[in-house]
């Protein structure tokens, strides 16, 4: 045999050493496109479409069937599957649960990307949008047409914080045969159970709090007894898959999920507590602390609160100001996104189709990430600093 044809062969997998199996902790990361048969039988079967086994590489390879197992755990669904971003988890369970003359709903502070798609494409499908405000509960049935199939939620809303009364919402749908979606991200599976409270579809910025390190883009969609099927068959027909690595990132993440969770949580309170007594600053929106006009639901539903919330100022800064502000801070990065210990910050304004809480006003966001607080607030406090004498300036 020629150098090159035994080169070909060299470097074959081997999970066992002197018929000892090599066992580490953590899976191994499977890649491949070719998933070789063990017989001609199994091919004949993988080509009748009755092989049970992996048949291919869109076919989940078994590092993203591990975390899709740990994760339909952690939510306590029927069915999970993994997506290359929590926007792409979105968008397909989107496009799976709808057709051409559906309504659907969405609450109206639901993430940005997740309206625009509905907006700009859906709808192209002749599927007709419509807008909830985040406070409708009950209410809900006054939305309701002949044709509704499904209600997006996102509680808390994003930047913006509101919550929603779910079971408010679930009980009136499930009479219906309605499906309800919740983007859960904020709370992680740790911090609120969906499926408790009626949901059918539970969805995942795994980017976010899972994966925690700012490395990995992924997505995740858990789904009840009753949709399994459907949401099967529509991502093996789409061959949606996810990379290896970020798989395994993410499995990663998940083992410390809870203690990261416990000191971003801890370190967002102590630091949104302060936030309230500095003299700078109107509303501190935060869905646990007793001055958030929905705590009532975040306290009777959610079982903690994580690291991102906001604040708006009292006064109307100029862009100058604000820019002083921002880059005088050394310890929050600037960028979007949130979930990784890296403590972040974000500031914008938020324009809803309905229910604008605090219109034209600057939200300043902040992802507490596992810095000490007593850093970050000495940090901020610096900030504040520029700000003041800014203030001043602008009297003078
Ligand atoms: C970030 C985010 C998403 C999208 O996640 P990506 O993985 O960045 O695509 C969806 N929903 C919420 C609430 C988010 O914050």
């Amino acid at each position: 045999m020629k150098k090159t044809t035994e080169l070909i062969g060299f470097g074959d997998y081997c999970n066992e050493i002197n018929h000892r199996p090599v066992r580490t902790i953590n899976p191994p990361v499977y890649k491949g496109s070719t998933v070789l048969f063990q017989e001609y039988e199994d091919l004949a079967l993988a080509n009748r479409g009755q092989y049970d086994g992996v048949a291919y590489g869109t076919d989940r390879l078994p590092t993203q069937r591990a975390l899709e197992e740990a994760l339909r755990r952690l939510e306590g669904g029927h069915l999970t599957r993994v997506f290359q971003s929590g926007i792409n988890a979105i968008i397909n369970t989107l496009f799976a649960f709808t057709k051409a003359g559906d309504h659907i709903l969405l609450c109206d502070n639901i993430y940005g990307p997740t309206a625009r798609f509905c907006r700009k494409i859906l709808s192209r499908y002749n599927v007709e949008i419509g807008v909830v405000p985040p406070a409708v509960g009950g209410d809900i049935v006054e939305y309701l047409k002949e044709n509704t199939r499904l209600i997006f939620l996102e509680s808390p809303g994003s930047n913006t914080f509101e919550i929603q009364d779910i079971p408010a919402v679930t009980t009136v749908a499930r009479e219906r045969g309605i499906m309800t979606l919740l983007d859960n991200t904020w709370a992680t599976p740790l911090y609120l159970r969906p499926f408790d409270l009626g949901i059918d579809v539970s969805i995942q910025s795994v980017t976010k709090y899972i994966s925690g390190h700012s490395d990995v883009l992924l997505g995740s969609a858990t789904v009840t007894e009753a949709y399994s099927e459907e949401f099967k068959k529509f991502y093996r027909v789409m061959e949606i898959f996810a990379s290896p690595e970020d798989c395994y990132l993410a499995l990663r993440g998940l083992k410390t999920l809870e203690i990261r969770l416990r000191r971003h949580e801890r370190s967002a309170l102590q630091i949104a507590k302060w936030l309230e007594t500095v003299d700078l600053i109107d509303k501190v929106i935060h869905p646990a602390l007793p001055s958030h006009p929905e705590h009532r639901l975040w306290k009777r539903d959610f079982k903690g609160s994580s690291g991102l919330f906001a604040f708006t100022f009292r006064e109307d800064y100029s862009e100058e100001a604000l820019a002083g502000f921002v880059n005088s801070l050394e310890l929050f990065g600037l960028g979007y996104s949130w979930g990784g210990y890296k403590s972040l910050l974000t500031a914008a304004k938020y324009n809803r189709a309905c229910s604008a809480r605090y219109p034209e006003k600057i939200i300043v966001r902040l992802n507490i990430g596992l810095e000490d607080p007593g850093d970050l607030m000495e940090d901020l406090q610096k900030g504040f600093a520029v700000l003041r004498s800014a203030g001043k300036m602008n009297s003078i």
